[in-house]
């Protein structure tokens, strides 16, 4: 059993508090991912839970016992670096040993381990290399490889896809996702790339300055932001953002853009009371909206910007009010920038964002 608890862990340098009162709870042989914008902390939590950096605060257990002050190896962890880490004088075999060797491992052991991680990762016919002999994703594996034939029941990685090129970096995801599936070590997997993030973890925590915004399955961090920051930050476009004022209309509560009513959830409508009379934020993905080629009575008429062919979809840009919005639409709807379409908007992919806290009201 590996679970990995984090109670309220804080990092600083210096004045600069770099993880803040942080506390997360890594179930035994999960895969979590740490999301978030360069600078937010990722790095620095990571290196905590690892015993490269210690916490100025806050207690780290792993599979029940208290690590918080204990040295790395003396973790049970492996780790795969952002910038490989490997020894340019040593060859792949002896680098992907070298753990085990510093864990004292007999010859037999360590030929067997090798050997068995190097056909997982498909470098087997490299293992007499040197590294400067091989591509940036041969390196990548390399590194990969010697944090899997530890078989610790911690992995925990930085970026390893970093630095690859797109292509490859899109083949080793699928890759390496296979391939962690079947060690079955808890395992913390650090990217600021949210589709990398979406596609490979069984949890996502969301950071920004130093605090987890919020930790859910990748569907959930997707359609149920707890925040404006978790909807702006994942998905490619970023969930939309608009303005809508708060009114009563013929004792109904609802919300307007220009002539347009927006009519709340029923579940909703209590909750909005008290935003009588204020702007509201809203909240829809760009896939959410239906859009309409004529008027309808429930649409609001917007025009269009501009128009981009993405093949699978076209995506428009909108303006709602004062807000600019993403548009995705099927390529056969035939739009052209100036043209007008109306837009629905389905009350069950609204969130209602409070303008001051920032915080998803509805539905949390
Ligand atoms: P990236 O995606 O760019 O690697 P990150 O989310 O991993 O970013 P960290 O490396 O954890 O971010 O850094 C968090 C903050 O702490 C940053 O503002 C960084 O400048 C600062 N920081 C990190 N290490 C140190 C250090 N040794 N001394 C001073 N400040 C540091």
């Amino acid at each position: 059993m590996a679970e990995i608890k984090v109670q309220n862990l804080t990092k600083k340098f210096g004045d600069f508090t770099a993880v803040d009162n942080v506390s997360i709870t890594i179930a035994d042989k999960e895969f979590v991912v740490l999301l978030g914008p360069s600078g937010c902390g990722k790095t620095t939590l990571l290196r905590a839970i690892a015993g490269l950096g210690m916490a100025d605060s806050g207690v780290i257990t792993i599979g029940g016992r208290d690590v918080t002050y204990l040295p790395p190896r003396e973790r049970n962890l492996s780790m795969v670096f952002q910038s490989y880490a490997i020894f340019p004088h040593m060859k792949v075999f002896d680098n992907i040993a070298f753990g085990l060797k510093m864990h004292g491992a007999d010859q037999k052991e360590i030929d067997k381990r090798v050997n068995e991680a190097a056909e997982l990762l498909h470098i087997e016919n490299l293992l007499d290399r040197f590294p400067s002999n091989m591509s940036g994703g041969q390196r990548q594996r390399v590194a990969v490889a010697r944090g899997i034939a530890m078989k610790s029941e911690v992995l925990l990685m930085d970026e390893p896809l970093s630095n690859l090129d797109a292509l490859l970096r899109l083949e080793m995801r699928a890759e390496l996702k296979r391939l962690l599936a079947g060690i079955d070590a808890t395992t913390i997997y650090v990217t600021h790339d949210q589709i990398e993030a979406l596609s490979m973890g069984d949890r996502i925590a969301v950071m920004q300055s130093g605090v987890i915004q919020q930790c859910a399955h990748p569907t959930t961090v997707y359609d149920l932001p707890d925040n404006h920051f978790v909807g702006s930050f994942i998905g490619n476009p970023p969930m939309n953002f608009f303005h809508a004022q708060v009114e009563k209309h013929d004792g109904k509560i609802l919300a307007k853009v220009g002539d347009y009513h927006i009519t709340p959830h029923q579940v909703m409508a209590p909750l909005l009371q008290k935003y009588e009379g204020e702007n509201m934020m809203m909240g829809i993905r760009a896939e959410n909206m239906e859009t309409l080629d004529s008027p309808a009575d429930d649409a609001l008429k917007v025009q269009v910007l501009v128009v981009e062919p993405l093949g699978s979809q076209n995506l428009l840009t909108v303006r709602i009010g004062d807000d600019t919005v993403k548009v995705s639409t099927h390529p056969d709807l035939k739009v052209a920038s100036n043209d007008y379409v109306w837009l629905r908007f389905p009350a069950d992919k609204i969130r209602w964002i409070d303008r001051e806290s920032q915080r998803v009201i509805y539905p949390s």
